[in-house]
């Protein structure tokens, strides 16, 4: 796209979900609350817009109180926390100096509760002590509540914005994202954030174009500036010249022509020209997502992120609501697997009511890990799976299993699960598989054990990558590094495939690796049954599978893992596959 006449102007960041969108944009800071308003307030309204900061801060005690009332006896000591918040709502330094710089320099409360932030934030930062340092992020926390009840936060909130627009924000979390109104948000731009990143992946289930991690945009694209988006390219247009805007919708038509002509054949099986058939199957993060993995033609759910049902609410759900949900799902695939992944919270997927702060999250308390320490919510979530899998063909899938002894302990409770419903007759599978998610190296270099112990591996390259590389796979700064093709990560794919065909237990991938063709040719080569990718990209990944011939495949890996760098990996594929699957395009993740 030309960068033409003297307003257009072209940002490049990170293509975190294909298509093209073209629109007004709509800026939202941080959690979905409006860029900070500035305004003077004159002498007259100055005892108003105190009493609305009052009010603001009420509201916000009133809140947590009723959260903290609501937080159950086992996990009280997680809402410590939050009596440190009330204090800190009453603290002089907040309360006292914004209400002052509000009278004294006749700015409404927002923008004075911002600069009083500001002023007192780095004074914790710059503290060796890291209790101390913590106390810093307290402060964040209780001004962003405050300032949802200064804005209006049910009038703001992404999920109720009333008009279609392109979104804009420094971070979206995943929380945020799952949100999204698809009447509303066309798609979104933001500053952080990379391709395999949670917001990323929503975006695609939710089929709209996104580029994150693009420097800056929030500064440089203003509200209702008109935004081209692309998110196959990771390109956006602020202010398109006509000449642009015409390429722009051109590219947007055959996107979309393109995307109908695979998904017409989505329902045909997945064969390779040699005649094996492999099961291409849908990841969804909410109950609703199962139907466009259905009309997709996905061959079941490989990968069901339950996490997402513990998010935007303010304490666990019950185990009657976790039933609910999961028949849901299952009745609409009752005669396809549907896998089922327990619980992984925190890390970047914190749930306000069961996480407490940590210096490392992505390396912390989460999923089974979490699950484990904490075996009442465990225990709530195995029994709604176990009844909901008496409607269909549930498989169990265990997220972060770093050693064989989690493995067991998880299915000792499991036991312990199955017997309790036995006990008070309530249906169930009376089998059900357990498998592991692959997804931490130690477990991809324990996979001969850890194959012994259970059913099947599914492969979550997303994180397996980031720990492989020792990399945040929300990163941007450092999203160059994060690559499927390191020759590092094949080889460790190549030992799991390995202990998997030794053990006879299949091995399925539900990473987004899966939902790239051009990757194909590699997952088939290892000799993986099943891969499982978003709705949009399973009639994609069909038909990469239609195009190949399995003998090749192997043949083809066995020369790839003798590459030792990266851009001998991605020649050798490109000469090899390329213009079979991807029109010679580069497989780099930045793209
Ligand atoms: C993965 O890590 O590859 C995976 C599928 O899990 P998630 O993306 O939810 O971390
Ligand atoms: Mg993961």
């Amino acid at each position: 796209m030309p960068d033409k006449g003297s307003s257009e102007i072209v940002l490049h960041g990170i293509g975190g979900s294909p298509g093209i969108c073209i629109g007004k944009a709509y800026l939202v800071d941080k959690e979905g609350v409006d860029v900070v308003p500035k305004y003077t307030i004159l002498n007259i309204k100055l005892e108003e817009e105190k009493k609305r900061f009052k009010a603001a801060v009420k509201k916000a005690i009133d809140e947590l109180h009723k959260i903290i009332a609501e937080t159950p006896e086992e996990l009280r000591e997680n809402a410590q926390i939050l009596e440190t918040h009330v204090v800190l709502l009453k603290d002089k330094m907040l309360y006292g100096r914004t209400i002052d710089t509000i009278e004294c320099e006749h700015i409404n409360a927002e923008w004075a509760l911002r600069k009083v932030v500001l002023s007192i934030k780095p004074l914790f930062d710059g503290m060796q002590d890291s209790y101390l340092k913590d106390r810093g992020e307290d402060v964040a926390n209780v001004s962003d509540r405050i300032m949802k009840h200064l804005t209006g936060a049910e009038g703001t909130r992404i999920g109720t914005i009333d008009k279609r627009v392109v979104l804009v924000a420094r971070d979206l979390s995943p929380a945020e994202t799952s949100q999204i109104n698809l009447e509303r948000i066309m798609g979104f731009v933001t500053d952080r954030g990379g391709r395999a990143s949670h917001t990323s992946i929503i975006a695609r289930s939710l089929e709209i174009p996104a580029v994150l991690g693009v420097e800056k945009a929030t500064r440089k694209i203003r509200n209702d500036d008109v935004i081209v988006v692309d998110g196959t390219s990771g390109m956006v247009v602020i202010n398109p010249s006509e000449e642009t805007l015409a390429a722009a919708e051109t590219r947007k038509s055959e996107f979309e022509a393109r995307r109908a002509q695979y998904a017409r054949r989505g329902h045909l099986p997945a064969k390779t020209k040699d005649g094996l058939q492999l099961a291409v199957m849908g990841n969804i993060e909410k109950p609703e997502e199962v139907m466009a993995v259905r009309e997709r033609g996905g061959d079941g759910i490989g990968l069901y992120r339950t996490e997402f049902q513990y998010m935007a609410r303010k304490n666990f759900p019950s185990e009657e609501e976790l039933f609910e949900n999961y028949k849901d799902v299952i009745e609409v695939m009752p005669d396809k697997p549907v896998t089922i992944r327990t619980l992984d919270i925190n890390g970047d997927k914190a749930v306000a009511y069961a996480s407490e702060p940590e210096e490392n999250p992505v390396l912390g308390l989460r999923a089974i890990r979490y699950c484990l320490k904490k075996p009442e919510v465990f225990l709530t979530q195995l029994r709604a799976i176990l009844r909901a899998s008496h409607y269909g063909q549930v498989r169990l899938l265990l997220p972060m299993i770093s050693s064989v002894e989690e493995v067991r302990e998880s299915k000792r409770l499991l036991a312990q699960a199955i017997d309790s419903l036995k006990k008070d007759g309530l249906p169930h599978q009376k089998k059900i598989p357990v498998g592991v998610m692959i997804e931490v190296p130690s477990a991809a270099i324990m996979a001969d054990v850890l194959a012994q112990e259970i059913d099947f591996f599914s492969i979550g390259t997303n994180d397996l990558i980031q720990f492989t590389m020792a990399i945040d796979r929300s990163n941007r700064q450092v999203a160059y590094l994060y690559n499927p093709i390191n020759p590092a990560v094949l080889r460790l794919l190549k030992h799991v495939a390995q202990a998997g065909a030794r053990h006879n237990i299949p091995v399925f991938m539900c990473g987004e690796m899966a939902g790239e063709g051009i990757y194909v040719p590699i997952l088939l080569g290892l000799g993986l049954q099943e891969l499982s990718t978003n709705a949009q990209s399973i009639p994609l990944i069909k038909n990469a599978v239609r195009l190949l011939n399995i003998e090749q495949t192997k043949k083809f890996m066995d020369r790839l893992l003798k590459q030792t760098t990266i851009q001998k990996i991605e020649s050798l594929m490109q000469s090899t596959y390329g213009d079979l699957l991807n029109n010679g395009q580069s497989t780099h993740w930045e793209r």
